[in-house]
């Protein structure tokens, strides 16, 4: 199955509306010869229709880091996916680790979002991912199943066909260290068989599977190298655009 190379970039709270806008003009010119690679960033709330804006018709795709699931109401300081559609954006993060670790996100939060996001047109980017600790009390596989059943509960493989999933080792991300080629390749198999499992072989041939965690130009190709892997989400090293573009062309990389 035929999985276009997905590379998202995560800019957490970072840059300021001028600096979001000047780095991602910066990144929209570096990308205009790329091939074949879906490209992404995901800037601040506040950012994002300035970025969308100023990438338009360009490679570059826009991004939420987050949504709340209600369509509106007196949920002050949230954000609903029909607005981050109308700011321009096409996907949105989900259950990243440093929602569910810091700001209380939980597997049925997660699903409410998912929800919200399809409902509204936007492209989800579901993540998961073990922390330390389960890794270390053998509880990996355990964690990303329930991670999985409990934030897609309720959805059929239709439904779906936007979804893009991202494997983040908790352990891995910012903190330089990148799981082996040999733990990626063991979870990405792992969920790939299970999207079989719960749903169809058809759809999980189809759905991309992101790798992230201290992604970089170094290591990179060594990753995408690894079968089923479809692309990164990137955090530190998407910010700057000369550093990211080298992951976008991972292809050029040497190992
Ligand atoms: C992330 O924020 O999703 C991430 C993977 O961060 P980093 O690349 O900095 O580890």
């Amino acid at each position: 199955m035929n999985r276009i190379p997905f590379i998202a970039g995560n800019w957490k709270m970072y840059k300021t509306g001028p600096e979001a806008v000047d780095a991602a003009k910066k990144l929209a010119s570096l990308c205009s010869d790329v091939k074949d690679v879906e490209i992404m960033i995901a800037p601040t709330f506040l950012s994002l229709p300035l970025v969308s804006a100023c990438v338009q018709g360009t490679r570059v795709k826009t991004g939420a880091q987050n949504l709340y699931f209600e369509k509106e109401g007196a949920f002050t300081g949230e954000v609903s996916a029909d607005m981050i559609k109308a700011a321009g954006a096409e996907y949105v993060l989900i259950g990243h680790s440093e929602r569910r670790q810091y700001f209380g996100e939980t597997d049925e939060t997660v699903c409410k979002k998912l929800r919200a996001a399809f409902h509204a047109g936007l492209k989800p980017v579901l993540c998961i991912g073990e922390t330390e600790v389960e890794r270390d009390q053998e509880k990996t596989f355990q964690t990303l199943d329930k991670q999985v059943s409990d934030g897609l509960k309720g959805f059929v493989s239709d439904e779906l066909k936007d979804l893009t999933l991202a494997y983040e080792p908790v352990w891995a991300i910012g903190t330089g260290k990148t799981a082996s080629t040999t733990q990626v390749d063991e979870v990405h198999q792992y969920l790939r068989s299970l999207l079989s499992r719960r749903f169809s072989a058809d759809f999980s041939g189809r759905t991309r599977i992101l790798y992230g965690g201290s992604v970089k130009p170094e290591n990179v190709k060594e990753l995408m190298n690894i079968r089923d892997v479809d692309g990164a989400l990137v955090g530190g090293a998407s910010l700057d655009p000369d550093k990211f573009i080298k992951i976008i062309k991972f292809y050029l990389q040497e190992i």
